[in-house]
């Protein structure tokens, strides 16, 4: 998993879809992502899309530094019920 490979380009998150209103808990879940690509465009992302990219070896981060490795997009599953979702790499601060 961490293989550096310095050529591969990253998406920088613009927005995170989420479903605010879905659970009776109140919690929520990633839905999809907008990005800037690597070559200046802009993507829309469905949540299972995002988790594929990754697995393919794709980065996305959030915000304009890339070296911030607390910013990268990790696939997970929701931690109060069986639900994919995506997380935000534990900042370091
Ligand atoms: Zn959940």
């Amino acid at each position: 998993m961490a293989s550096t490979r310095d050529s591969l380009p990253w998406y920088v998150v613009l927005s995170i879809e989420k479903d605010h209103a879905a659970e009776p808990s109140g919690h929520s879940h990633v839905l999809g992502l907008a990005t800037r690509d690597p070559d200046g465009g802009e993507t829309h992302w469905t949540l299972v899309q995002v988790i594929s990219a990754i697995r393919d070896g794709e980065r996305f981060v959030v915000g304009e530094d890339p070296d911030d490795q607390g910013a990268a997009i990790e696939p997970t599953v929701c931690p109060q019920c069986p639900r994919a979702t995506l997380v935000v790499g534990t900042p370091t601060r």
